[in-house]
């Protein structure tokens, strides 16, 4: 055996896969958190605009999530297979209440991925086998062969192969592609016409679902206009197919205006089956599908998770639950949220490297460009990323099909006056390399 010697970031080098990639040159080892904020091992401290995502959705080290993990880890650590367990069926029964699907049904997993698998094989069983799947262009649904197999963004789809055929559908990216200049009603008419004609070109009865983030998370937080799903939705009823509206990044409160992502689409009605993760525990691995009865009950063969619905994660989940519905963060989402994109709105206004900045609740998006050209550039939005930290804060890149997208997703908690540090914090680093590249190029 090698010795195990050299910096935490060599030894992560030397016993960890390639594409396990870290963000920064100098890559942050964190070490505490508490509330918005970080802390890495050489003692400073960042305000964390990206934890939300993924997992910190309520706040780091929130006292209640702690205590009831604690209390539960003390108690009983067993799987919640084979047995009853009452965590897991009270926070089932709270899922299925708060999805908006009737008499709805829930499996617990351990990941998103996991649970986009548990997803699609409960739709294909429910078609009698049907092997085919839509899919959005330039999506994210997890790292397994099955959902790498649905991932229509390149950078995340390291093969074509997959145990599933996959049919990329148009209208996840409001921005480019040959109907970016149509107002929403003809863009939705647009992809709805694309969508039927891809089944014209198909048997329907071989496609088992389609699965849709309502906001493109890995994508860029790109989405297409409210009610797209809902048009879609009136095309797959016709033909049987299931809607599974993967809410991973969406689900909470998140978007501010909905609990859900997909009542931006409410005239669909609810989907037919909704995937979850990251960050209902707080940290604390769970994933699953609540939907339907009949297409929940569609397995023909026992299943179950050994983890998935384990009497710890489901504790955090209670305690995390509980603790975002009483504070309504919610609503605190939207405010807090709309506050601080005015701000970046405002801040970005005559950077020359700012080329939008969008999204909805906790879920803002800056997408950047190199100035000069006006291209993406995933090096411009790096660039941002190591000034951001440098003056303490932390938010997410990558993205869009250019990977040229700044992601903000804060815990939800997130404080007035967090966000107006934070938009500062930002508008600097923005103008900084604003700066820096106008030098460069002058
Ligand atoms: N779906 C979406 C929309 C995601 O953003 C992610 C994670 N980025 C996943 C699924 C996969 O979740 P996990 O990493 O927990 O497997």
């Amino acid at each position: 055996m090698s010795a195990r010697t050299g910096s935490l970031h060599e030894r992560h080098r030397a016993v960890l896969p390639r594409w396990l990639t870290l963000y920064y040159e100098r890559p942050l080892e964190l070490t505490h958190g508490a509330g918005r904020h970080v802390w890495d091992a050489d003692g400073n401290r960042y305000l964390d605009f990206f934890g939300g995502i993924l997992t910190t959705m309520t706040a780091h080290a929130l006292p209640e999530v702690a205590k009831a993990v604690g209390e539960q880890a003390q108690r009983l650590v067993h799987s919640s297979t084979l047995y009853l367990s009452r965590p897991m069926v009270e926070l089932a029964e709270r899922i299925a209440d708060l999805s908006g699907i009737e008499d709805a049904r829930v499996f617990f997993t351990t990941s998103g991925t996991e649970a986009n698998d548990a997803a699609l094989l409960l739709a294909s069983a429910y078609r009698g086998g049907a092997n085919q799947v839509l899919a959005m262009r330039n999506s994210y649904h997890g790292r397994s062969f099955s959902t790498v197999g649905i991932t229509g963004n390149a950078a995340w789809s390291p093969t074509t192969l997959s145990p599933l055929q996959t049919l990329y559908v148009h209208g996840g990216v409001r921005t480019r592609g040959p109907y970016a200049a149509l107002p929403d009603e003809e863009f939705i008419a647009a992809a709805v016409a694309d969508l039927e004609d891809m089944l014209a070109h198909t048997r329907p009865a071989g496609v088992a679902a389609l699965i849709a983030e309502p906001v493109q998370g890995v994508g860029g937080f790109t989405s297409g206009p409210d009610g797209l799903f809902a048009a879609f939705r009136e095309v797959l009823a016709r033909e049987g197919i299931v809607w599974i509206s993967d809410e991973v990044q969406t689900g909470w409160g998140r978007t501010g205006d909905h609990f859900w992502g997909w009542q931006a689409h409410a005239a669909a009605g609810p989907p037919d089956l909704l995937t979850f993760a990251k960050g209902i525990g707080n940290g604390m691995s769970i994933g699953g599908v609540v939907g339907r009865a009949d297409i929940m009950d569609a397995l023909d063969a026992n299943s179950i998770s050994t983890f998935g619905g384990s009497p710890v994660t489901m504790a955090a989940g209670l305690a995390n639950l509980g603790y975002l519905l009483e504070h309504d963060l919610q609503s605190n989402a939207r405010r807090v949220g709309a506050e601080l994109r005015e701000r970046l709105v405002a801040g970005a206004e005559d950077l020359a490297l700012v080329r939008e900045v969008r999204g909805r609740g906790l879920m803002i998006a800056v997408e950047v460009v190199r100035p000069g050209t006006g291209e993406p550039d995933p090096a411009v939005a790096a660039l941002v990323l190591e000034r951001a930290r440098e003056a303490g804060l932390l938010i997410g890149k990558g993205g869009g099909p250019g990977g040229s997208v700044l992601r903000i997703a804060p815990p939800l908690s997130l404080t007035g006056e967090e966000a107006r540090e934070g938009a500062e914090l930002l508008v600097a680093a923005l103008a900084g390399v604003d700066a820096e590249l106008a030098g460069r190029n002058g």
